[in-house]
């Protein structure tokens, strides 16, 4: 096996836990490598410090599998740790009668570059990294034996594979997809999946806890709901009992589903949904030249700052919708609004949006401080995991 050699005291961060090698902190590779194949990681000294997959055309060039400096990295391995990931959900009282369930959350599971999630009978599976390219065959074995599922889908169309030098591979792996739609039931309600063209892998899985919070605060209330993707906010709120849903999106694709999504729940209204093509920072001034108010308001934008590089754009973006979410409440009302950037801490986020309610001329608290559910854990170790997060804040 070839040799990671770091530079002196790179090897600080490795004793942490943390499980990236950044190209500063590389002296040489002692032995040849192609991109994804394990390397020993060694500090300068000559300590052996673990096993890592190597990713040459990444500004991180190595991730870590394991920090035990004598594990063997092999199929056996992956079959470990997707089974050890895919029980831990299991054990979890919040996620045991749930139909779709994030089995995988990379770094935060021992598995850098690897996401599956599952959605009944079908896992979705999405790599990132060089190493993890170079185990998909371990990596959805290990998934089919661990979970009896029927199929397991293939999106690794994500940008930042580019990053990796590797190209987009989406399709079957395993099995075949089942006919018609794919539907889970979220916190009692249904929902359509769509694994093959939807955002992502399909679904998002980390605002589940947060969607049911939403349904219980939306009993009365009058509610908009800004990016709404498929509807998921929207129809938690009309199972809830909301007085009337107004829901904005500029993905028509996306507005279909969510339409579909009501018809598939017989049990909601679905004279109190409104469905609004648009984009929302237009939207949300038109709404205001109207004179339209709300009592809870869900904000939960796609990701402004992929990276602290783009925090100030992204800042002044949160700002501004932020703003107008105040403006739009009744007195009394809520604002629920999330930031899923990773380059906008929480702290900064909670001051924009202090700067918004100020602006806005409205006293508001925070009654809740939300992040993403317990199927997207973040390593104590590996704090950049923390992407998710949320404010849930009254006005009056
Ligand atoms: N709240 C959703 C997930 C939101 S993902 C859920 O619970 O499932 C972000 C959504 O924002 C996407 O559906 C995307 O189509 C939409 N979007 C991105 N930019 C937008 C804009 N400027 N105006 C309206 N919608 C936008």
């Amino acid at each position: 096996m070839s040799k990671l050699v770091l530079n002196p005291g790179k090897e600080r961060s490795l004793l942490r836990r943390h499980p990236w090698v950044f190209a500063g902190s590389v002296a040489r590779l002692e032995g040849r490598a192609r991109p994804g194949d394990t390397v020993e990681v060694v500090a300068d000294d000559g300590r052996a410090l673990g096993r890592a997959a190597w990713s040459p055309e990444s500004q991180i060039r190595a991730r870590m599998w394991s920090f035990a400096p004598d594990v063997s990295i092999d199929h056996a391995f992956f079959k470990r740790r997707v089974a050890e990931s895919v029980a831990r959900r299991a054990t979890h009282p919040l996620l045991a009668g749930e139909s779709g369930v994030r089995l995988i959350h990379g770094e935060s599971d021992g598995l850098p570059g690897v996401i599956a999630d599952r959605f009944g009978e079908v896992v979705v599976v999405q790599l990132t990294s060089a190493g993890a390219e170079k185990w998909r065959d371990a990596i959805v074995a290990g998934l089919v034996q661990a979970t009896g599922c029927k199929a397991v889908y293939e999106r690794s169309d994500s940008d930042v594979r580019k990053l990796e030098g590797l190209g987009p591979m989406t399709g079957c792996v395993y099995g075949e997809l089942p006919q018609g739609a794919l539907t889970i039931v979220e916190n009692g309600v249904r929902m359509e999946v769509d694994v093959v063209a939807g955002h992502k892998t399909g679904f998002y899985l980390d605002q589940r806890d947060n969607r049911r919070l939403t349904g219980l605060l939306a009993n009365g209330r009058s509610v908009l709901n800004c990016f709404c993707y498929t509807g998921g906010f929207s129809l938690q709120a009309l199972a809830g009992g909301a007085t009337s849903v107004l829901s904005i999106d500029s993905s028509g694709p996306a507005l279909e589903v969510a339409r579909r999504n009501v018809a598939l729940n017989p049990h909601l209204d679905a004279t109190r949904a409104e469905w609004m093509e648009a984009d929302v920072f237009a939207a949300l001034r038109a709404l205001k030249t109207e004179g339209r108010t709300f009592d809870l308001i869900v904000l939960d934008p796609p990701k402004f700052a992929p990276s602290a590089a783009h925090a100030d754009r992204a800042a002044r973006a949160y700002k501004d919708i932020n703003l107008f979410g105040f403006r739009l409440l009744n007195p009394g009302g809520i604002l629920m609004t999330y930031s899923c950037s990773g380059g906008i801490g929480l702290e900064l986020f909670q001051k924009i949006v202090a700067g918004a309610a100020s602006d806005a001329g409205v006293d508001a608290r925070i009654l809740h401080r939300l992040s993403a559910a317990a199927d997207h854990p973040i390593g104590l170790a590996v704090p950049e995991g923390e992407y998710l997060k949320g404010l849930a804040v009254q006005v009056g």
